[in-house]
């Protein structure tokens, strides 16, 4: 299954992070431990996991920095690792382009199981049943379902997983409004009830990367009181 899958952990409890390698390396992962950011920070440049486990309070940055300076380099999924105290950061988190997030304490298999879901949202196009087009083109937007890239003009733009399926799903199907639920499945394979508003954060973010004003967006519309959908006009 998950072969030696590399998974990066960057904690630095080490109970914590000792618990997890364990874990995982039963799953069949391959799991990597930095104690603090800068370490974490080379150690994903190094091993180029297919996932990172990210600690949000570390002694020398702030997981909100990592999470931020892994997104300027690529797209390599991200779960955060919260307090129940850090509500206000778990949003920042997803804003800053956190794939999912878990709060402490948790159970090492829901971890697993968000792990599982992450990689199967990242790997490709058996999480986008309904997508049918490989290149979708769209008011100079180009998107490839298959090689998983999105470009504007000539302009290549980064996004997370989680960002990809809800812009393909929407962008495969213009003009359908898309509640914030279905949204929520389709980009994480599972509809954690509840965690509705989330989505918003994953469109904003959406929207500062694909739109020229991200105030008066052109391609992804609110659709108020139902959701969103995909401007069929462009
Ligand atoms: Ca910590």
């Amino acid at each position: 299954m998950p072969g030696n899958q590399k998974i990066v952990v960057i904690e630095d409890e080490v109970k914590i992070s000792r618990m997890i390698k364990e874990y995982l390396e039963k799953e069949g992962f391959n799991v990597f431990i930095a104690e603090n950011g800068n370490r974490g920070i080379k150690l994903v440049r190094g091993e180029a996991p297919v996932l990172v486990i990210l600690d949000l309070l570390l002694p020398d940055m702030n997981g909100l920095d990592i999470c931020r300076a892994m997104r300027q380099e690529g797209n390599i999924p991200i779960i955060m690792l919260t307090a129940k105290s850090q509500e206000v950061d778990r949003v920042v988190g997803l804003e800053m382009g956190a794939d999912d997030y878990i709060t402490k304490p948790f159970s090492l298999a829901e971890l697993a199981a968000r792990i599982r879901a992450v990689l199967r949202r990242a790997g490709g196009q058996e999480q986008l049943p309904k997508l049918q087009k490989k290149v979708i083109t769209r008011g100079g937007l180009f998107i490839d379902t298959e090689k998983h890239e999105v470009k504007k003009g000539r302009e290549n733009i980064v996004l997370t997983p989680t960002e990809f399926n809800i812009l393909a799903l929407m962008a495969n199907n213009p003009g359908r409004v898309y509640s914030r639920l279905q949204l929520l499945e389709a980009a994480l394979g599972e509809a954690y009830s509840g965690y509705e508003r989330s989505i918003d954060t994953h469109i904003s973010n959406l929207r500062k990367k694909i739109e020229e004003d991200p105030a008066n967006p052109v391609f992804i519309i609110t659709v108020f009181g139902l959701g969103y959908k995909f401007n069929e006009l462009v």
